[in-house]
């Protein structure tokens, strides 16, 4: 049995952790790619289990040798999904989920064009702004890169086959449980067909 990827973006700050925890909680056996990248940890992050954080040689490396999947620059520092676990998981009938940002999309639309793609926005990018200042996990120049990108990445939100708006909470992850489990969602995507 095949499993299949869902690609799940939207700006930094505008709760897609938060979103995919709660669904998580509930859906225990859905994998969560985990990314490689060249930030540096945040406070509380742990090697293997949030991200593999390497410096850009060993980021580079892994371009190389084709292990990503997709990856891309992103405020600064670069990300990508490492190939390997994500078609181990797709192969063993999983759900597998990418949370990565616009152009990572964009590459995967091309390699995996039957991954469904999700795409969450923030009630305004005024509240945006909030969220992000509220986490107090990044610096001002920081902020600043990633309010930059996030109008850049609102205005793409159209390409996606699905928008949620995550203003309430509890109804942003209803609707995301019904994108990922409804009836309209349980056709199959076999990742070896698409890989490039
Ligand atoms: P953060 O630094 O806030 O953890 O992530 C910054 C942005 O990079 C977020 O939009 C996140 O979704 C995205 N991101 C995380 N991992 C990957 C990845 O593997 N590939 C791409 N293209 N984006 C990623």
């Amino acid at each position: 049995m095949s499993g299949r990827v869902v690609v799940f973006t939207g700006p930094s700050g505008v709760g897609k952790g938060t979103l995919l925890r709660a669904v998580l909680a509930d859906h225990p056996g859905i994998y969560l790619s985990i990314s490689a990248t060249t930030r540096n940890p945040r406070a509380g992050e742990v090697e293997g289990q949030h991200y593999y954080f390497m410096d850009a040689a060993g980021f580079q490396d892994l371009v190389k040798r084709n292990e990503l999947l997709e990856w891309a620059e992103f405020a600064g520092n670069c990300y990508g999904t490492l190939r390997q676990p994500i078609q181990e998981q797709v192969n063993q009938g999983k759900l597998v989920i990418l949370e990565i940002e616009l152009e990572g999309a964009r590459q995967v639309r091309k390699t995996l064009p039957e991954a469904y793609q999700i795409f969450v926005l923030p009630p305004s990018i005024e509240e945006l702004e909030n969220r992000i200042r509220a986490r107090g996990q990044d610096e001002e120049s920081a902020i600043q890169k990633r309010l930059a990108k996030a109008s850049i990445e609102i205005g793409a939100a159209n390409e996606f086959d699905l928008q949620i708006t995550n203003d309430d909470l509890d109804t942003a992850v209803e609707q995301l449980k019904e994108a990922l489990f409804g009836q309209s969602q349980t056709t199959e995507t076999p990742l070896a067909n698409a890989a490039p």
